[in-house]
């Protein structure tokens, strides 16, 4: 299904799926260790990169631009990617240079990239999209053919990287003989939910097992939930060749976990990451996937992963990484939040 598509093999795979702590209720826990896709500190954007720099290297480009928050696990693997591939990156930032570059921005650093602060304000996505398209216009005026990228890679080519996940997973599961009934990861920009869905919807075609999928969202107004997901699903679907489709109703997206909004902590995302610190030794940040795991454990509480009749049934929780953010200021829980 993705052997026809171009791709740059940039991150480590597999990823390992180890097994954690009993959830409450009962369920065992499967963590897909997306944390460690390797390129520049690993986390989920290493997939979406492969199909969306094998697209750039097809096009001939020579510099790759893309944009996020100050804080962003994308802008600092695409600038990893670029030092891979030998292309000049961009980053299109939220926010002021600040006087010392911590976390995500230093990792950037590091890799080469050049930053372009917008002053935006951290969640104010459209605002960030324009400053990325001047940049673009820019650059491609001084002739360097660049390969743009919207806010978390999440185009239809980007999402490639998480259907090929889907596939990747059920393969592990039945390496394991199990047949996990739910696959909880967090949300943002909406292509590795996308991509999921599209893997589910193509593997279930094929008369395989497949999980529901359940995206715990963390940010407002991107592609969050339907129709914009199923439709990006269903554009994914398109590339790989797929004859089926993703319906609106597939498409669940719990905010419960995500609090006021976009990178603000919530006492439910400390109090996991602190418990994924010392049950597993597993490194979450507080704008993703600590409140995605707060919802893995929230819904545990509720009895949604209860399966009457089954001794124990199998839940995945996809850890898509972010741990560069625990070293910027105010990005780990302290001794005086709530629970440490
Ligand atoms: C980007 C990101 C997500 C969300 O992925 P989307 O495809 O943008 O929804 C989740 N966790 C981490 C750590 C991320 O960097």
């Amino acid at each position: 299904m993705f052997d026809h598509l171009d791709r740059m093999p940039l991150a480590t795979l597999p990823t390992p799926l180890e097994q954690g702590p009993p959830l409450e209720g009962g369920a065992r826990l499967w963590v897909k260790r997306d944390d460690l896709t390797g390129l520049g500190g690993g986390g989920n954007k290493a997939r979406k990169l492969e199909f969306l720099c094998g697209d750039a290297m097809a096009t001939g480009a020579r510099a790759l631009v893309t944009v996020g928050a100050a804080q962003s696990n994308h802008c600092r693997m695409t600038a990893a990617a670029g030092a891979r591939l030998g292309l000049e990156v961009h980053l299109v930032l939220s926010g002021d240079r600040p006087a010392e570059a911590t976390g995500n921005q230093l990792l950037s650093t590091l890799f080469g990239a050049q930053f372009h602060f917008t002053g935006a304000e951290e969640s104010h996505w459209g605002e960030l999209e324009i400053a990325r398209e001047a940049v673009t216009g820019q650059l491609t005026a001084e002739g360097l053919a660049p390969y743009s990228i919207p806010v978390g890679g999440s185009t239809d080519v980007g999402a490639l990287g998480y259907a090929a996940a889907f596939v990747e997973m059920l393969d592990q599961f039945d390496e394991r003989s199990i047949s996990p009934t739910h696959l909880v990861f967090t949300s943002s920009s909406g292509g590795t939910h996308a991509g999921l869905l599209a893997g589910r919807a193509a593997a279930a075609h094929q008369g395989r097992n497949v999980p529901e999928v359940i995206a715990i969202g963390v940010a407002k107004g991107v592609n969050v939930g339907r129709p914009d997901v199923a439709e990006l699903a269903n554009r994914t679907l398109a590339l790989m060749g797929a004859t089926t489709v993703v319906a609106d109703e597939d498409v669940h997206v719990d905010t419960r976990w995500m609090g006021t909004d976009y990178a603000v902590p919530t006492p439910e995302g400390d109090a996991a990451i602190l418990w994924a610190a010392r049950t597993g030794g597993w490194l979450l940040d507080r704008t993703y996937s600590g409140k995605g795991c707060a919802g893995l454990l929230g819904l545990a509480a509720e009895g949604r992963f209860a399966a009457p009749g089954h001794a124990a049934n199998d839940v995945v929780f996809l850890h898509t990484g972010g741990w560069p953010a625990l070293f910027a200021p105010g990005g780990a829980p302290r001794r005086s939040d709530s629970g440490v």
